[in-house]
């Protein structure tokens, strides 16, 4: 599959587009033809580096994005092939006590598609079915993109820290 890769950390110069190997899906995850990604801040700060952070190169950036569902894991339930969706970004293990309390950001497993595992910036993205939301046939992609990340955290900041 084609893909927005980087080598090596630095500038906007480090990205090129590459043919990598399409991903594989566990049986607890769905396989994601992407429409749309969008940028984040954190896009920037990954692709230039950032303490502590040790990646596989070549590294796919791209935390957010939406599109269409082309393969489901077999413990799947309630999703299918052809599906529309968004993706949340936020990684967690699904079982410990912080999740199971709806603190996913806390899990000592978090992470954010993108920045430690490859992101959306591809023709396909693998990420756990619990991850996509189905969105409505006549919602764009884009839109659909656009939001995750940025509408997450101000809610989280907003709503279930501040309580606002
Ligand atoms: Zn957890």
């Amino acid at each position: 599959m084609k893909a927005l890769v980087f080598y090596e950390h630095g500038g906007i110069e480090k990205l090129q587009i590459a043919d990598v190997p399409k991903p594989t899906i566990g049986a607890d995850d769905v396989l994601i033809n992407v429409k749309a990604s969008a940028l984040n801040h954190l896009d920037l700060f990954v692709r230039e580096g950032l303490p502590g952070l040790k990646l596989t190169m070549p590294h796919i950036p791209g935390s957010d994005g939406a599109g269409v569902i082309a393969e489901v894991g077999t413990n799947v339930r309630g999703l299918q092939v052809g599906q529309r969706v968004t993706i949340n970004p936020g990684l967690s293990c699904g079982a410990c006590e912080f999740c199971v309390m709806g603190e996913h950001s806390l899990c000592p497993d978090f992470h954010i598609l993108g920045e430690h595992c490859a992101g959306t910036a591809a023709e396909f993205v693998r990420v756990p079915a619990r991850n996509v939301l189905p969105i409505p046939d006549d919602f764009p992609f884009e839109q659909a993109a656009a939001a995750p990340l940025v509408f997450l955290t101000a809610w989280r900041a907003l709503i279930s820290r501040a309580r606002g």
